[in-house]
């Protein structure tokens, strides 16, 4: 047998959300962010899934744009950090691709060429993220430029990024909102504004464009959830096996350090899956797992390449017993990958994107 750890992704899953992500903001288009190899679900599936229903994808880097475009996607592709040098803008033509545009310099290098056809330019401004992108104050000089320079006058949004669109507080999110709305009204701009959360929560925030990422793959980023996100669909399962099973009485240690010690007489499933294939090593004790369908949880440290989890109250849990890390289990069971973070102090961002090259992904 082949070692048991898989990466099941759902193409359905990522379609349906992909389509939540619209339902909610049906004046808006919404650009799939697909960077970050699709927070680990693998860009080029996910793009080849989403072609002809997504009108943009958006990645962070050329290079993520260079393996859509090689894989024969043609969708616009948007570059969300824009360039990193100025011969990059002869790719950017080549490509066809969109970009961000944050800095003095990347401004300058936009404007020293003549671009056969206008490149679409999404002006980015700090609204209070204070990451990239220019001040709203000089955001409005810097429009005018791009906006009076020959070859590039069409196709200019505005852009900006929340920093708390996920949190139930909304005081620092409305300042932003404030800021970008003064500045948008004057120039009359086109915005592109909304992640996940300001999708999902924020309509004050839909713009002619939208960026969903982490919400097309089935985490939800609020810090409360609301009846648009408790219907997103995981998109991957991390899916694994019991491997080997060790019967312990009580007072026990349980793996490196002994930090786990069994309680009672105990079960202990071995499961082939650890830190070498992405799983959070900071898991504490009673992270949540699902072993044949039936929630249970994680005792001991998270090793390179296996994990134990208590299955004294699984009975039929055995060797080659299916075990779901985060995601939908055979009979139909969900663990969100949200919840698993939690316990690992992390987000899902994390945890998608950790899943190392060695775990296959299997597409349905
Ligand atoms: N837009 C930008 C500029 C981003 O950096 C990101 C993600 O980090 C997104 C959109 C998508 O954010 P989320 O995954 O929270 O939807």
């Amino acid at each position: 047998m082949a070692r048991p750890l898989i990466a099941d992704i759902d193409l359905d899953a990522l379609r349906h959300n992909y389509r939540l992500a619209c339902s909610l903001a049906p004046d808006s288009r919404a650009v799939a962010v697909l960077k970050a190899d699709a927070y680990g679900h693998g860009a080029v599936a996910c793009a080849r899934a989403l072609e002809g229903l997504a009108p943009a994808f958006a990645v962070a880097c050329i290079e993520e744009a260079v393996t859509l475009r090689e894989a024969g996607i043609s969708t616009p592709i948007v570059l969300l950090e824009g360039i990193f040098e100025a011969a990059e803008l002869d790719r950017v033509e080549a490509l066809g691709l969109w970009m961000a545009v944050h800095s003095d310099w990347q401004v300058e290098a936009l404007l020293a060429r003549r671009p056969a056809s206008p490149i679409p330019t999404w002006l980015k401004v700090d609204s209070g993220m204070h990451r990239l992108g220019f001040a709203p104050e000089r955001a409005e000089a810097v429009w005018q430029r791009l906006a009076a320079a020959p070859g590039h006058a069409c196709d200019l949004h505005l852009m900006t990024h929340f920093a708390t669109a996920d949190l139930a507080a909304t005081g620092y999110f409305a300042g932003q909102m404030t800021r970008l709305a003064a500045l948008a009204e004057r120039l009359g701009a086109p915005l592109c504004l909304a992640n996940s959360p300001a999708t999902l929560a924020r309509p004050e925030a839909h713009g002619a464009w939208n960026r969903p990422g982490v919400m097309l793959y089935g985490s939800d980023p609020l810090e409360q959830s609301n009846a648009a996100s408790r219907r997103l669909a995981p998109v991957m399962t991390l899916r694994s096996a019991i491997i080997a099973v060790r019967e312990l009485p009580a007072g026990e240690p349980v793996g490196y350090g002994g930090r786990w010690v069994t309680p009672r007489p105990s079960r202990i499933g071995v499961v082939a899956c650890g830190y070498g294939d992405g799983y959070d090593r900071h898991a504490v004790d009673g992270t949540p797992v699902l072993v044949a369908g039936k929630r249970t949880a994680v005792a001991g440290k998270v090793s390179m390449d296996m994990m134990t989890v208590d299955i004294t109250d699984i009975p039929e849990a055995d060797i080659g017993s299916e075990v779901v890390l985060w995601g939908r289990a055979a009979g139909g069971e969900v663990l969100g990958v949200d919840e698993v973070a939690r316990h690992c102090d992390t987000i899902s961002y994390t945890l998608l994107t950790g899943v190392l090259p060695r775990v296959p992904r299997r597409y349905h």
